[in-house]
């Protein structure tokens, strides 16, 4: 469903993401685990768009993405501080992306109720981002992105300003979210705890790389490096 092959990313005469394959079906949840530094926001913005390939190829859902330019992409894409607009009320988040694509209001409305609904903030609809939790402002967040309906959600740490329970609660909440709409989602977080529940499957990086791919219990019970056990924590 994705796919993408041998992607090259140099930042000057850094080489960031070296030579990355990597494939998904269609609704899996995989993580992007790996230490500070190690490429993973940039392979997400490459697949969005929003970064430009050195070398290498990206395919969704049988069409070629690597020239298409991010809004055509079909790929939404949640960062790791709310990036809301400030300016607009929750409904007005969750629409804008409608309303761009010009989507009329009572389809949007309609749109908005059932987001709102699927992040229970029915009763937010009318406040301003200032006003919300961080938790509730990443909930924002997913539904802005879920309402173009996204071939593909890509999350960049969403969890990672939040404390320890409300982290908990939104992790459970998101991966129950993911599986009701079946969406094929990248998950990247360096917490290993996080990608261990979360996931599908495991993809460790380290430097640029992809070091090894698998279920979490393979990952966790079988690394194949002395790198992923220590950053797996199952070294001893
Ligand atoms: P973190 O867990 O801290 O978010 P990461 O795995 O997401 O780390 P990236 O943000 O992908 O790491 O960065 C990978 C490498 O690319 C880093 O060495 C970073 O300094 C470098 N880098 C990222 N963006 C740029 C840029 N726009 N210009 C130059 N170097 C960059
Ligand atoms: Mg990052």
């Amino acid at each position: 469903y994705l796919e993408l092959l041998g992607i090259r990313k140099t930042f000057g005469d850094a080489l960031v993401l070296d030579d990355v394959d990597f494939t998904m079906r269609e609704g899996e949840l995989v993580t992007l685990l790996g230490p500070s530094g190690c490429g993973k926001s940039t392979l997400l913005r490459c697949i969005a768009g929003l970064s430009d390939l050195d070398g290498g190829r990206i395919r969704l859902g049988g069409r070629e993405l690597t020239n298409v330019p991010p809004k055509a992409r079909e790929v939404g894409m949640v960062f790791q501080s709310y990036a809301l607009f400030p300016n607009l009320t929750v409904e007005g988040n969750i629409e804008y992306g409608l309303k761009m694509r010009g989507v009329g209001s009572a389809e949007r409305k309609k749109r908005s109720e059932e987001l709102l609904a699927l992040v229970d903030l029915e009763e937010k609809r009318n406040a301003y981002p200032r006003h919300l939790s961080g938790g509730q402002q990443q909930r924002v967040a997913l539904a802005r992105s879920l309402a173009v309906q996204p071939k593909l959600l890509l999350l960049d740490e969403p969890l990672s300003a939040l404390d320890a329970k409300i982290r908990k609660n939104l992790r459970a909440e998101i991966r129950e979210i993911q599986k009701r709409l079946k969406m094929t989602t990248i998950f990247v977080t360096h917490d290993q705890e996080e990608a261990l529940t979360l996931s599908d499957r495991i993809c460790v990086m380290n430097k640029g790389r992809i070091v090894q791919d698998g279920t979490p219990e393979t990952i966790y019970s079988e690394p194949r490096t002395e790198f992923v056990a220590r950053f797996i924590g199952s070294y001893n």
